[in-house]
């Protein structure tokens, strides 16, 4: 019974099993794909944050909400937390009951941020209009009065041209209603801030300096004093065909820009890193079913872990993982998922040795990040093993390049 519970991939390894790397799991033949987890990944990234970055890094939750992840964060040194739903709120205050809460979603509704502010304590809330001003007003007023310690940062409308994901469309006020904003927030506030969003796996720092300039000329026009600047998320990964420049790059374009704005000696600085410190975290071994001269039927796809991979063309790195590893060339593949859809269906290219064949488990990197995260069971295909391996991912930012540019000085803090 064990050995067949096992051979489905079924729930019987526990969670927190650990092994060297994919190989050891792929020995195993599991059915169902295996989400192999990456703990000092995530920890050296939030390490690197929470040292490099000059200012307090908040983890975006959407990115990956796992608790394990979380605890390892914690244990980082990450106290803060970037929510977007009350789900999340309750999530991380369950999970990490120490931690501050940020709740970013600039539309949220008055329920959800009275139980935030009144049962989980959180006093940070982002918005874009006065309407939800007004709501946060409401919500967190006791017996008619209005709370006095609230945080609240006005998230502007800036350009996404440079990111991979656009987050443009969706939020922040456009430059005419800013200064109203502001000074109604000001008003409503303890402390008043600015956010903004480049847009997800953003390639150059060039981004943020284009959105401090028009932080700048917020702060500028509404005359009012700013205690929080929040340049959000969009630190990149790597990925094939995704080279970003050093993080210290990024982090010193915002640092500078920071120091020329019109804003007291005491205002703080946050970021909101989700990818960046999540993406190394997790990545899935999945098995080959059947080949079709250059498409691979794979056990995962577009309703588990490969979202991206299906609906944005997003390429992960690929790894086959066998006994003995292959000398046949390279040559670019397309996946299909398990599901009954056309849909389910990955483009890549994806590179692995020409004699892949059914049976071959493929280990696909970098999935952290909007991932795992995105798991549904749709079609009854699902993943529930999950393993701790201690090998390196396949691709990461936090690796010897990184380490090699701080050395050298290349990018000055
Ligand atoms: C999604 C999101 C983030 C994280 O973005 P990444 O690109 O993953 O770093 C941060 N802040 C807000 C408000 C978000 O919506």
């Amino acid at each position: 019974m064990h050995k067949h519970h096992r051979a489905l991939g079924l729930a019987t390894a526990p969670f927190g099993t650990a092994a060297t790397g994919a190989a050891e799991i792929a020995k195993l033949k599991p059915v169902q794909p295996v989400t192999l987890l990456r703990p000092h990944a995530a920890h050296r990234a939030a390490r690197f944050f929470v040292e490099r970055f000059p200012g307090r890094s908040l983890y975006a939750v959407k990115a990956n909400p796992s608790p394990d992840l979380l605890r390892v964060l914690w244990d980082a040194g990450v106290t803060h937390y970037d929510v977007a739903s009350i789900g999340e709120v309750r999530l991380v205050s369950e999970t990490l009951p120490a931690a501050t809460l940020c709740f970013m979603h600039p539309v949220k509704a008055e329920e959800a941020i009275a139980e935030a502010y009144f049962e989980h304590g959180v006093r940070t809330f982002s918005l874009d209009t006065l309407e939800e001003l007004g709501k946060i007003v409401e919500a967190t007023a006791r017996d008619g009065v209005p709370a006095s310690d609230l945080n609240l940062l006005v998230r502007l409308r800036v350009s996404s041209e440079h990111a991979k994901l656009s987050l443009a469309a969706k939020f922040g006020a456009e430059p005419q209603e800013v200064r109203p904003l502001l000074f109604a927030a000001r008003q409503a506030a303890d402390a008043l801030g600015i956010c903004f969003h480049v847009g997800s796996q953003a390639m150059t720092p060039a981004a943020y300096a284009q959105a401090m300039g028009r932080v700048r000329d917020a702060i500028v026009e509404a005359a009012v004093t700013v205690d929080i600047v929040d340049v959000g998320g969009g630190f990149p990964s790597t990925y094939p065909g995704m080279e970003p420049p050093p993080l210290e790059a990024y982090f010193s374009v915002i640092h500078d820009a920071f120091e020329k704005l019109p804003i007291s000696y005491s205002a703080e600085l946050w970021c909101e890193p989700g990818r960046a410190l999540c993406a190394e975290y997790a990545s899935v071994l999945v098995r080959v079913e059947k080949r079709r001269s250059d498409e691979l039927y794979i056990n995962d796809g577009a309703y588990g872990a490969l979202f991206d991979a299906a609906h944005i063309g997003w390429r992960f790195p690929v790894e086959l993982v066998r006994a003995e590893s292959s000398d046949i060339r390279a040559m670019p593949f397309s996946f299909y998922g398990p599901t009954c859809d056309d849909l389910d269906h990955m483009t890549g290219p994806f590179e692995l040795p020409g004699d892949v064949a059914a049976g071959d488990y493929i280990e696909v990197g970098m999935l952290g990040a909007y991932g795992c995260a995105m798991r549904t069971g749709f079609n009854g295909f699902g993943s529930e093993w999950r393993v701790i391996v201690e090998d390196e991912p396949m691709a990461s930012l936090y690796g010897e390049v990184t380490r090699e540019a701080a050395r050298s000085n290349v990018v000055k803090l």
